[in-house]
């Protein structure tokens, strides 16, 4: 016995044997999850297969409803949600040792020359001799201590290289 249903006569044959087709639906597939549902011949044909995939179908069926009505009357839009990013680049800078901010001010002329011979040795010896860059404020900044030093004593700075000149004779 085949599980095959046998073909239907052709329509020209159907014709001369006076015979008709006649329909009779047996089932549908569930209009939410497709699950095959069987149809008893009686009362409305099932549209799903149970209570619980009637009510989702129902839900978004409404919800779709009320998202057009929404679009039509403005208060939806249907565009994608845009985004505006910006980038800022933020660098941050570790603050100065604390031993640069609070080193004591030098007010004596003794520790003038020995900050002062510290410093002549850096340009000596240290990286601040190579950074040549950096030279010219510096050379700026000490030709305004010796101009200063110039009008600070008494008879100007020809009286100042005078007398420096005979003392280191
Ligand atoms: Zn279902």
């Amino acid at each position: 016995m085949s599980a095959e249903p046998d073909p239907l006569p052709s329509p020209s044959l159907r014709r001369r044997l006076h015979m008709r087709v006649e329909e009779r639906l047996e089932g549908r597939s569930c209009g939410w999850c497709s699950v095959f549902v069987a149809y008893s011949g009686r009362g409305r044909p099932p549209s799903y297969c149970s209570k619980s995939c009637r009510n989702r179908a129902w839900e978004v069926r409404t919800a779709e409803a009320r998202l057009q009505r929404d679009i039509v009357a403005g208060t939806a839009r249907s565009e994608p949600v845009r985004e505006v990013i910006r980038q800022t680049v933020v660098q941050t800078r570790p603050a100065p040792p604390p031993a640069e901010q609070s080193a004591p001010a030098v007010s004596t002329a003794a520790g003038w020359m020995t900050l002062l011979q510290e410093l002549t040795e850096q340009l000596r010896e240290g990286e601040l001799g190579r950074q040549h860059w950096h030279h010219e404020k510096l050379y700026r900044r000490l030709t305004e201590v010796a101009a200063t030093l110039g009008e600070a004593y008494p008879g100007g700075m020809g009286h100042l290289q005078r007398n420096a000149g005979r003392r280191s004779r």
